[in-house]
């Protein structure tokens, strides 16, 4: 380290000064000041996937823009969600691999798991992704506002942050949603439980968890702990998990969730949680819904290390203030747009979780692009088609699906102009392995021409199997046209385009 003089100390410090006077000068030049209020073209509240993508788009277009984020930059996504969740899932497909390895020559192959590396290693490469979001804000010639935002009773919508008011021509609301929680009211004990943000926090891995929710946080979950070590309960309101994708996805991953070890609770819900010497006792009711005479049946887990409720996501409104400016809310919270994310009030919009519709981070992605597009280009037919978008679940093996479910295209279609293939198979990796996982593949047609307008599968590698085919499905593809393209053999994908 260079030791300075006092006199070079001083001078250093002022030049330090004058650099960053001079920053901020040259952003302030870029937004104006009128009163005490900040004027910009485009004012994102919420540095997450949308707001992020939106904010960059528009300042590539010449807008001044600005972004608010309260907590870190990158959001759910990079922070709780997809990027930490991949990462555990990719830990977790190691721990498989590993039961395999004799099967395929590596004798001897014992290794032992520490979940504090990878917990080390995951959070240095969040805090990266964080750096780095924050230095495409400055390349971007971005201001970067730290602080909650909440709009004010200006006339023109304006929002306050740290006690600051600033406001632009344009503004979009990006704030996205967090995981509900269970009230003590209807569960006493609940809040001893974690959410899928707690998840990234612990730092060993739980001896005995229990994971509340059917929905696909619920599904990746259970299926990382499981896999890693824990032994694992996941327990269901109703018969399946995934009750919104395919009935095939739906009733496959239920039975692949139980292949597992994982211990599924059928039609149970958890009455009461309580903390004893040894962790949690968690109190379950179960009951047959099919069944009217059934007795409600009574069963309590102990020693739970985590309780984790994946019970679904509730939008970031209801601190913003949003009925001061007239910007309406779905019963749920939330913020009602339409196809273009023009909200109730002219001049602000929103995109991404907290509209509530497919919540998925290209989502929020796309609609903040083509936003800009549209506020900063002129592009004025600018809009994310919600059609076919694909998606994928982190399952074991994982989930890929796009398009209509069967149930959805014999709705829109009718009975009889629906065709539906289907396959099921052992992959080839399993040929040799005592451990053994089906691949399940559906394919749903309509139409004379049997357009193919639902693709579903899970099996081993329908991650990375599933987006040259949503490109397909999206221009339309047909039965022939799938028929016609030659195999790749031997790879699971093959069997898409040899379906009879
Ligand atoms: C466990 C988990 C796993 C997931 N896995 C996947 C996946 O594999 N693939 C996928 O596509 N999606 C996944 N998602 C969903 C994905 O993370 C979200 O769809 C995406 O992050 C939504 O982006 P957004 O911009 O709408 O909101 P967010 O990314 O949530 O960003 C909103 C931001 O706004 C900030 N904010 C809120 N209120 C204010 C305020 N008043 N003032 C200032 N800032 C505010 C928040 O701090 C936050 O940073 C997952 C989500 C979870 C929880």
């Amino acid at each position: 380290m260079e030791i300075l003089s006092p006199l070079a100390r001083l001078r250093s410090s002022f030049l330090s000064l004058g650099r960053s006077l001079s920053s901020s000068c040259k952003l302030l030049g870029r937004s104006m000041a009128s009163g005490s209020v900040s004027r910009f073209d485009f004012l994102v509240v919420g540095g997450g996937s949308g707001g992020l993508a939106g904010a960059r788009r528009a300042a590539e277009l010449g807008a001044t823009t600005a972004v608010i984020e309260s907590h870190r930059l990158g959001g759910t996504c990079v922070n709780v969600g997809c990027v930490p969740k991949k990462v555990m899932w990719n830990t977790s497909t190691h721990a498989e691999y590993l039961h395999d390895h004799e099967d395929y020559g590596f004798e001897g192959a014992k290794a032992h798991f520490s979940w504090q590396i990878i917990k080390h290693k995951r959070d240095a490469y969040v805090s990266r992704l964080n750096q780095i979001y924050r230095s495409n804000l400055e390349k971007g010639k971005i201001e970067f506002i730290h602080g909650y935002a909440r709009f004010t009773d200006d006339p023109e919508p304006t929002v306050e942050v740290n006690g600051k008011k600033y406001t632009a021509t344009h503004i979009l609301i990006s704030t996205g949603g967090h995981p509900s929680t269970v009230s003590e009211d209807d569960v006493p004990g609940s809040s001893l439980g974690i959410t899928s943000d707690g998840f990234f926090e612990l730092e060993s891995c739980p001896k005995r968890s229990v994971i509340v929710g059917a929905g696909y946080i619920a599904v990746e979950m259970a299926g990382i702990l499981s896999t890693l070590g824990s032994k694992t309960s996941i327990i269901i309101r109703q018969g399946g998990v995934l009750r919104n994708f395919d009935a095939l996805i739906s009733s496959n991953c239920t039975k692949e969730l139980q292949n597992n070890g994982i211990d599924l609770r059928k039609n149970t819900q958890v009455k009461s949680v309580k903390k004893n010497g040894k962790g949690l006792s968690i109190t379950l009711v179960t009951k047959d819904p099919d069944d009217k005479d059934s007795q409600e049946k009574f069963d309590t887990i102990n020693d739970v290390d985590c309780l984790l409720w994946a019970i679904g996501r509730e939008p970031n409104t209801a601190g913003l203030n949003l009925s001061q400016i007239g910007v309406k809310l779905d019963e749920r919270g939330h913020i009602v747009v339409d196809e273009f994310q023009n909200t109730s009030r002219p001049g602000v919009y929103a995109v991404g979780d907290v509209c509530g519709r497919a919540l998925l981070t290209p989502v929020a992605i796309a609609a903040g692009r083509k936003l800009a597009h549209r506020l900063f280009e002129g592009k004025a037919d600018s809009k994310v088609d919600y059609n076919n978008i694909p998606t994928v679940v982190f399952s074991h093996p994982p989930i890929g699906t796009v398009g209509l479910t069967e149930d959805e295209a014999v709705k829109t279609y009718g009975k009889d102009k629906v065709k539906v293939y289907t396959t099921s198979f052992t992959p080839m990796y399993y040929a040799i392995t005592s451990r053994k996982s089906q691949c399940i593949m559906k394919l749903v047609c309509a139409g004379e021409n049997e357009k193919v307008v639902g693709l579903h599968m899970q099996g081993f590698g329908c991650d990375e199997m599933l987006q040259g085919f949503a490109v397909a499905v999206n221009m339309g593809a047909t039965k022939a046209d799938f028929d016609r393209t030659i195999a790749i053999h031997p790879t699971s994908s093959e069997e898409l385009v040899t379906l009879r």
